[in-house]
């Protein structure tokens, strides 16, 4: 595959960078990312994903808008509100960039589905709102030896990490993070509030980090958790060890 005068276009302002060039671009053009969620997170990661030509995206989102996800998923409008989120989704992105074939699962995700789908893609992307979701996702990455992309915003606070527990035995895995779902991180947007800023941040670094992944680019979290305290400004970045009796990773 070589691009044609439309992408050369399309993608000059990245064709640019030195780590990038056509190669790059038809490595990016040719990977399957997964993504889990696309509200407050997943809005700006999927915008940027399609935008620099992921060339799969596979979106799985069960909600319908609402007026209150408005103030931060930037993917819909005020005529969206009761449509579903991931058809939705699929319709801007496909508008954005029509080198992206979207995929939308519009049901509640299952192992089941995990297991049909992940086998197909690259990398996968949390996004999503809860732990059993993160904890699934985390699992299935390492049932299929995928890399994972986790983000998770509150208030004004977020968090960036990547797992390469799916291809690295000795990597560390998003329960080695959180064993157990914290009482902090329980609390949603919904009881909690968050800017939508924030999520643009912490849902943009997760499209970032996943391009370098599959470009194998520059250094990524791989392995640390990026923290972000906007009230403040202060970004912390800390490694997450391996828990030897993590009940996702463990090796016996
Ligand atoms: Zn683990």
């Amino acid at each position: 595959m070589s691009l044609d005068d439309a992408q050369i276009e399309r993608y000059s302002r990245q064709l640019l960078l030195k780590e990038w060039g056509g190669a790059g671009q038809e490595q990016l053009l040719n990977s399957r990312v997964f993504l889990l969620g696309v509200g407050g997170l997943g809005a700006p990661a999927a915008l940027y994903l399609a935008a620099a030509g992921v060339g799969t995206l596979i979106i799985a989102d069960s909600d319908r808008v609402e007026r209150s996800n408005l103030q931060r998923q930037i993917l819909y409008g005020t005529p969206d509100i009761g449509q579903p989120k991931g058809e939705t989704a699929a319709r801007v992105l496909r508008r954005l960039n029509p080198d992206v074939e979207v995929q939308v699962i519009g049901t509640r995700v299952t192992d089941a589905i995990l297991d049909d789908l992940l086998p197909r893609c690259d990398l996968a992307l949390d996004a999503s709102d809860n732990f059993d979701t993160r904890y699934a996702l985390n699992a299935a990455c390492l049932r299929h030896g995928k890399r994972l992309v986790t983000g998770a915003v509150l208030g004004f606070e977020g968090q960036v990490a990547v797992f390469h527990h799916g291809i690295d035995a000795n990597a560390s895995c998003y329960r080695c993070l959180y064993p157990a779902p914290s009482q902090r991180c329980q609390a949603t947007c919904a009881t909690a509030g968050v800017l939508g800023g924030v999520a643009g941040m912490i849902g943009t670094l997760q499209a970032v980090e996943a391009i370098k992944e599959l470009l194998g680019i520059g250094t990524t979290l791989a392995g640390q958790v990026l923290l972000i305290n906007t009230l403040d400004t202060v970004f912390h970045r800390v490694r997450v060890p391996r828990n030897p009796s993590c009940p996702t990773c463990r090796r016996s």
